[in-house]
């Protein structure tokens, strides 16, 4: 047997481990799963490329608590450690990246901000351990060795019996760590950070009930057996092609991700790069109302599946985070801090790349189906409008899909509006004016005259439009806005007259008796012909608004 001391010189480095990531215990699992998966998934390449002569088999990740012993054990059937290695890469490695670690956030330890963020891999199991334990035996042909360590610096090395290719690690868990020896909260830690790592994770076993066998009776119990509990799904929606995916697909996805969320999502945005960066990812457009007080955090940041934050500020742009979801990329640095991430030149053009996307992705649905589109207008329009205000780059793009409805239900695009009230809205300064509603029912009277004069009214209800109102008229030239209840209103211009309004006034009083005629005699309607001189109505029918409010 062979004791060696730990090489390290940062001294009593244990107590750091534990102060520093005080309130975040819970990533050990986390940590300890993916060196077992990392472990496997080396011996997968391993064995592809011929190099580990072994056979790779269908590999699981293991985790036993032994509540008597006050253990939990992790195992796993990857490339495993000869002795050699244990040196290198738990003697010194390790510990040369935690002392690196800790000398760059010695400073930053009160910031909660940071605690949450990192992980020190392997040794954040010595936050919840009294000691820990290493069995492995390598795939190479050499003796499985034993390592143990109790917290000091100190450690043991052995040989160990060991047979079968692949790791254990067991950690004695501390007296004031005992939670993690409940099942229900290791299950819910699995459910949090592991649901979608490559590699199956058993937990225990659960009882599958199987079909009864033919020929049996109603009140006979169906039969059950005891199978792994396996709490993962290796190999989720955003890891597959878009090409091999459907609709239900997406949807299936979606439940997955959120279990608790019964409404379906609008549209779904599949991300997928590799160049200059590695990206993918799927993010769902729920359905937003106009309420402005939406919950966010709702998309799942994860780093080669396994799950890093649901706090993307920062990462993907503000108006974003209203949407859900999942991105994953390796290029994001797993265990560090929020605001280091927020300086990194990677993470920034994550955002950036993120922005484009949905933009584009947004174009494309409404160009393909327009009329979708505009049915989810009223569920989307906060995002977009949100997105135009605070991201120039998007708003350049949301020039092209971004729409302005009517209060007839019509949706322009701004191109659209613009061609229809050029000539008909216009004021002394030669500026064009859109007139538009915040509230049918309050400014119902206002809207009607405005109507009444042949104007087009835009119905413009979310919160934010008044400053995106202010973004429009100070990024374009000549137009402006007027809400209907404006009096300046009264004073447009038109460019030219129509034909109707060309009648002479005889003309015109034959046309209102022909329409009055068709309209009904006693009906409360009233024919106006003022807005003979409109473009888009020859004339118009009104009714009071006592009527109205009678229905
Ligand atoms: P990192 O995973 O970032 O390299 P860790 O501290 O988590 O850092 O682990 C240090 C090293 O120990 C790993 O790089 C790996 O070589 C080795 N190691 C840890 N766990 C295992 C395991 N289960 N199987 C094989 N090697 C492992
Ligand atoms: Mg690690």
């Amino acid at each position: 047997m062979a004791t060696g001391k730990i090489n390290v010189s940062v001294e009593n480095i244990f107590p750091l481990i534990k102060k520093f990531l005080y309130s975040d215990h819970e990533i050990f699992l986390r940590e300890l799963i993916s060196n077992a998966t990392d472990a496997t998934l080396k011996l997968k390449h391993l064995t592809s490329i011929g190099e580990a002569k072994v056979e790779y088999g269908n590999p699981q990740i293991e985790i036993k608590i032994d509540k008597d012993t006050k253990k939990i054990h992790i195992l796993d059937q990857g490339l495993g450690m000869t002795e050699d290695e244990v040196k290198k890469y738990i003697n010194e490695v390790a510990f040369s990246g935690a002392e690196e670690f800790l000398d760059k956030y010695k400073d930053a330890g009160q910031d909660a901000g940071i605690i949450g963020h990192f992980g020190l891999g392997f040794y954040s199991a010595f936050m919840v351990a009294e000691k820990v334990e290493i069995i492995t035996k390598s795939f190479k042909d050499e003796p499985a060795v034993h390592w143990i360590c109790d917290g000091s610096p100190e450690f043991k090395l052995k040989a160990s019996k060991k047979t079968e290719r692949g790791t254990e690690i067991i950690l004695q868990i501390a007296e004031d760590s005992t939670e993690f020896l409940e099942e229900t909260r290791i299950s819910t830690l699995l459910t949090k950070y592991n649901k979608f790592m490559p590699i199956p994770i058993k937990f225990g076993t659960k009882t599958e009930t199987l079909p009864k066998p033919e020929g049996a009776k109603e009140e006979d119990p169906a039969p059950t057996q005891e199978v792994d509990n396996i709490i993962n799904n290796p190999a989720p929606a955003w890891t597959k092609k878009p090409a091999d995916l459907n609709e239900d697909d997406y949807k299936g996805f979606y439940r997955e991700l959120y279990p608790m969320q019964f409404e379906e999502p609008l549209f779904n945005i599949h991300l997928n790069v590799d160049y200059p960066f590695n990206l993918t990812g799927i993010l769902y457009f729920p359905k937003l109302t106009n309420d402005m007080n939406i919950q966010k955090d709702r998309i799942q940041l994860y780093q080669n599946q396994v799950f890093v934050t649901d706090n993307v500020e920062g990462i993907v742009p503000e108006f974003l985070t209203m949407l859900r979801g999942v991105i994953d990329s390796p290029d994001i640095p797993l265990n560090v801090s929020r605001s280091y991430l927020q300086a990194d030149g990677a993470v920034k053009k994550i955002s950036s790349y993120i922005t484009k996307k949905v933009a584009d992705k947004m174009n494309s649905i409404f160009k393909n189906n327009r009329e979708d589109f505009e049915q989810k207008w009223n569920d989307i329009k906060v995002v977009i409008e949100y997105g135009m205000l605070s991201e120039d780059k998007f708003f350049e793009k949301a020039e092209k899909f971004a729409l302005y409805p009517s209060v007839d239900g019509k949706y322009y695009t701004f191109e659209e509006l613009e061609s229809k009230i050029k000539d008909s809205q216009t004021d002394k300064d030669d500026k064009m004016v859109i007139l538009y509603a915040s509230d049918k029912e309050a400014q119902h009277s206002y809207i009607e005259t405005a109507k009444g004069k042949g104007y087009e009214v835009l119905l413009l209800d979310s919160p934010i439009i008044p400053h995106l109102i202010q973004k429009l008229e100070t990024s374009k030239e000549k137009i402006s806005f007027a809400r209907v209840d404006a009096d300046h209103i009264d004073n447009l211009i038109k460019k030219e007259d129509t034909a109707i309004s060309k009648l002479s006034d005889e003309e015109k009083d034959k046309l209102k008796e022909q329409i009055e005629s068709v309209v009904g005699e006693n009906s409360n309607f009233t024919v106006q012909l003022e807005a003979m001189d409109s473009t888009s109505q020859p004339f118009i029918i009104t009714e009071p608004e006592f009527m109205r409010r009678m229905k």
